[in-house]
């Protein structure tokens, strides 16, 4: 069984979708991305369809297929749960000439969806003489491949972006940069990186690439964020695409601010990419939820780089008079003193603590303790601390 491979183009192009069950609801999203018009003709829908309807996305006609529901469409997808009514949208799509999906019946389906993958700009469609499983495994190591870079070309037409994009690269765990972040990361001709951005993420980037390590530039007469706003900026003006990588998110203690005004102030173009907080997902990779509904309604993330006292900004007797979660970064120094004054405002002393070392990573190490006895309990950088009623509820994942 051999099968014709083409791409259509369906923007603003009329498509009727029959019944509204899971293998309509997957494949809606991807039509509409594509662009077309889609007539959805179901009694009943999944939620997800219906609030497509609702936000005017698709037009929803609630009721049975009838004769003529296609007369204006282009493509059509018969995915109701009854074969006959499937073979009566098939055989009126065939006799007017129009390309029809039976979903439940392949072999009796004038045309197929396609094992698709979607990364970096490249659309690859996999079929593999009517073996969808095959198609599908195929498909998931193509999609691995372009992730890593393993499989990809330079491209010829499509313009490189141009100034900087400051992308978070998420916890630690290279896996857990954004879609976004990876696929600018793959297209930039100078990464600026952090000391917590992942390794894994600095190796697949092709020889030609530079990277600057933020760690290692010259002081000199200026401060290390001077120095790197001003190589962003430098090289962006070169025309260069220059991707500032930074661990976590950029924005959580990690100056994007001051970076993003540098780009502005020197009218660079410049793109935010957000990442995962290891305030987040620190926690989380340790099994503790940063909210519980009915236990915790609100969560605190401080630095405490500074320790309680004139110079601190944080609040930590309001702090410590909440019953919220409070996560705190880069307080391994100061923890012994961020602890009692957490229970000067009135945390109580045997409140739980978890210290998540490098987490998300290989060396993830988690450590509990009450709070009384942060200052006394082991913790090495980087950690988060995580302290509250969640942290007593730390799931065993
Ligand atoms: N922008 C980053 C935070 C930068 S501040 C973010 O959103 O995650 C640096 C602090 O983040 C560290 O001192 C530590 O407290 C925390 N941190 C970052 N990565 C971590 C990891 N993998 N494990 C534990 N703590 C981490």
């Amino acid at each position: 069984m051999s099968v014709y491979e083409i791409g259509l183009r369906l923007q603003g192009k009329p498509v009727l979708v029959v019944g509204g069950g899971s293998i309509a609801g997957r494949r809606v999203p991807r039509l509409l991305a594509a662009g077309a018009r889609v007539l959805l003709v179901a009694p009943e829908a999944t939620t997800t369809l219906s609030d497509y309807a609702a936000a005017g996305e698709i037009q929803w006609e609630r009721r049975e297929w009838r004769s003529g529901d296609g007369d204006d469409a282009w493509f059509v997808l018969a995915a109701t749960d009854a074969p006959e009514v499937n073979a009566a949208v098939a055989a009126e799509a065939e006799a007017r000439r129009t390309w029809c999906v039976r979903a439940d019946d392949a072999a009796a389906s004038d045309a197929w969806t396609l094992a698709h993958t979607e990364f970096d700009g490249v659309a690859v469609a996999v079929s593999a003489s009517g073996d969808p499983r095959r198609a599908a495994a195929v498909r998931d190591a193509i999609a691995a491949g372009l992730r890593t870079g393993d499989i990809d070309a330079p491209r010829s037409r499509t313009v490189r972006p141009a100034g900087v994009a400051l992308v978070g690269a998420g916890p630690g765990d290279a896996d857990l940069i954004t879609l976004r972040g990876l696929e600018l990361l793959r297209q930039a001709e100078v990464v600026v990186s952090d000391r917590l951005a992942p390794q894994e993420l600095l190796d697949m980037l092709a020889e030609d690439v530079e990277i600057v390590d933020a760690a290692k530039l010259p002081y000199g007469r200026h401060t290390t964020q001077e120095q790197i706003n001003a190589v962003m900026v430098e090289r962006a003006l070169e025309g260069k695409f220059v991707v500032r990588l930074k661990g976590g998110d950029g924005f959580v203690f990690g100056r994007g601010a001051e970076e993003l005004d540098a780009c502005l102030a020197a009218g660079v173009p410049v793109e935010v990419v957000p990442g995962l907080s290891s305030s987040i997902a620190g926690p989380a990779a340790a099994g503790v939820p940063v909210t519980e509904r009915g236990v915790v309604h609100d969560f605190t993330v401080a630095t405490g780089h500074v320790p309680p006292g004139p110079q601190s900004k944080v609040n930590w007797t309001a702090l410590g008079a909440g019953n919220g979660t409070i996560v705190l970064l880069m307080a391994v120094k100061n923890r012994a003193a961020i602890a009692a004054a957490l229970i000067e405002g009135g945390r109580a002393p045997e409140t739980p603590v978890r210290i998540v070392e490098n987490a998300t990573t290989k060396n993830q190490t988690v450590r509990e303790c009450a709070l009384a006895d942060l200052g006394v309990t082991e913790a090495h950088h980087p950690s988060v601390i995580v302290i509250g009623d969640v942290a007593g509820r730390a799931r065993e994942l």
